[in-house]
C-alpha cells in the first residue's frame, strides 16, 4: 500500500520560546497514541507536522486530526519531485479528486517556493498550474478574492500539493499544562468548562456528585456519555461518580433553607479539593458563569472559594449562554445535555437562596453543621471509570 501523507499546520505552538519542541513533541505523541493500532510516524519542520502513515483510513485520520488540540489546519498532501512534469502530472491526479472533480466554480493556485532554485518563481507557478487546471476543466473560473476552491503547491525538499484546508481546533496540546478536576454535572456548562480549560493544554478528570435516588439512574448514564464525549477532544478522561446522598440530607437536615444550595456547594468544593490532591489535579474547574443563577453571584463564589486552597478556574465566567451553546454544538454534548434528567441540585434548591451570602457567617454556619466525617465518607464512596479517547 502507498504511504500517504498529511500536512499539518500549527499555530500558538510555534510562537512558543524555548519550550516548543516539548509542545510539539507532545502533540506527535498524542496524535499518534490517537491513531493506534495504525502506525504512523511524524516528522516536524518550521510550523508545520507532516504526518505519514499507511494503511490507516483517511476518516480516521480526519476525525483524529479535527479533534486534537494544537492542530490548526491539515489537509492530505501528494508528493512527487521537483521536476516540472511529474509536478503537471500529479496535479492532474489530484484535481481528479474532491473538491475540484465536479470542474466547476471558482478557484485560485498558491505556490510557495521554499526553494528558490527551483526553475519558476512562485507566480509562474500559479499562471502555469492555473493552465493546466483549466485545460482539464474550461467551465472553472479563476478568482482570486475568495475563491471557492484552492490548490496549493510547496516547493521545498519535493513538490507538495494539497487543496483547500480542513479545520483543526488550534489551541494547545493537552498534558502540556498540568492536570485540572473537573465538576462535571449534566448540564450545558460544566462539558464546556472542560473543553475550554483542554483547549489551553490541560488534561482533565471528572467528579460527579451523585444523589442516588433523589436523581434517576439515567441523570448518571447522561454525565456518563459527556465525559465519553469530552475524553475525545482530551487524552483520555477518568470520571469519579460521588455518592452523595447522605451529605445532600445531612445539609438539608442541618442548615437553613436559603443556605443549602451554598452548603452544598462548599461540600462539593471540599470532596473535590481531596480528590484532586490524590490524583495530582492542580485546579479544580467548574461551569459557572457570574449571575446566571443564585450561586454564581459574587458574594457565592468568594465563600465557595474560600473552602479551597486550590485555585478555581471558571472559564465561563464572562460568557453568556448563547456563547456557551454555540460550543456545546460544536463539540458535541449539547443534544445529551439537554436531555431532561435532573440534576441534584435542582431537587435540593430552596425556594429562596441566599444571593449575597457573607463569607463569615456561611463559613460558620457550614462549621456548625459537622458534616466532616461524611464527606470523608463520600469521598470514599468513589467509582471511578475510564474512557478513552
Ligand atoms: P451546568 O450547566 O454545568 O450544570 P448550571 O448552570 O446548572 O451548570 P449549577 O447547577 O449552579 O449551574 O452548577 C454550577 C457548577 O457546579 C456546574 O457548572 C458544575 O461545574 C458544578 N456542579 C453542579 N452540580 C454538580 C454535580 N452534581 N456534580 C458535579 N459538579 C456539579
Ligand atoms: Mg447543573
Amino acid at each position: 500500500m502507498e504511504e500517504k501523507l498529511f500536512l499539518i499546520k500549527l499555530g500558538e505552538i510555534s510562537l512558543k520560546g524555548l519550550n516548543r519542541p516539548l509542545f510539539e513533541k507532545r502533540l506527535k505523541n498524542n496524535i499518534k497514541l490517537r491513531l493506534r493500532p495504525y502506525y504512523s510516524r511524524i516528522k516536524k519542520e518550521k510550523g508545520r507536522l507532516y504526518l505519514y502513515c499507511t494503511d490507516c483510513p483517511d476518516s480516521l485520520i480526519i476525525s483524529v486530526l479535527s479533534t486534537t488540540f494544537g492542530v490548526v489546519a491539515f489537509s492530505k498532501s501528494y508528493v512527487t519531485d521537483k521536476n516540472w512534469d511529474s509536478i503537471v502530472n500529479e496535479v492532474n491526479n489530484v484535481i481528479s479528486y474532491a473538491p475540484f472533480d465536479n470542474g466547476i466554480g471558482t478557484f485560485k493556485v498558491i505556490s510557495k517556493r521554499a526553494d528558490k532554485n527551483f526553475m519558476y518563481n512562485s507566480y509562474k507557478i500559479s499562471c502555469e498550474l492555473g493552465g493546466v487546471i483549466l485545460d482539464k476543466y474550461p467551465n472553472m473560473k479563476v478568482k482570486l478574492d475568495n475563491p471557492e476552491k484552492t490548490l496549493n503547491i510547496e516547493i521545498r525538499d519535493k513538490a507538495y500539493i494539497y487543496t483547500s484546508d480542513l479545520s483543526g481546533p488550534s489551541g494547545l496540546p493537552c498534558g502540556v499544562s498540568g492536570k485540572g478536576l473537573l465538576l462535571l454535572s449534566g448540564g450545558i456548562d460544566s462539558p464546556v468548562a472542560g473543553y475550554l480549560m483542554s483547549s489551553r493544554g490541560m488534561k482533565i478528570d471528572c467528579i460527579y456528585f451523585h444523589a442516588y435516588p433523589y436523581t434517576s439512574e439515567q441523570a448518571l448514564t447522561k454525565v456518563e456519555h459527556l465525559a465519553e464525549i469530552l475524553a475525545k477532544w482530551n487524552c483520555g478522561i477518568s470520571l469519579n461518580v460521588v455518592n452523595f446522598t447522605k451529605a445532600e440530607l445531612w445539609i438539608k437536615d442541618h442548615s437553613s433553607e436559603s443556605e443549602h444550595t451554598l452548603m452544598m456547594r462548599a461540600s462539593m468544593i471540599k470532596v473535590s479539593t481531596e480528590l484532586a490532591k490524590k490524583i495530582n489535579a492542580k485546579a479544580l474547574i467548574t461551569g459557572e458563569s457570574l449571575a446566571q443563577v443564585a450561586s454564581q453571584t459574587l458574594d457565592s463564589i468568594s465563600f465557595t472559594n474560600s473552602m479551597t486552597d486550590l485555585p478555581v478556574f471558571r472559564p465561563l465566567i464572562g460568557h453568556d449562554k448563547d456563547f456557551i451553546i454555540d460550543i456545546a454544538k460544536k463539540m458535541g454534548t449539547y443534544e445529551t445535555s439537554i436531555l431532561p434528567y435532573d440534576d441534584c441540585c435542582t431537587i435540593f434548591s430552596p425556594k429562596h437562596p441566599l444571593l449575597n451570602p457573607d463569607t463569615m457567617i456561611e463559613s460558620d454556619s457550614f462549621q456548625k453543621m459537622n458534616i466532616q466525617s461524611i464527606l470523608d465518607e463520600c469521598l470514599d464512596s468513589i467509582q471511578t471509570k475510564y474512557y478513552s479517547w
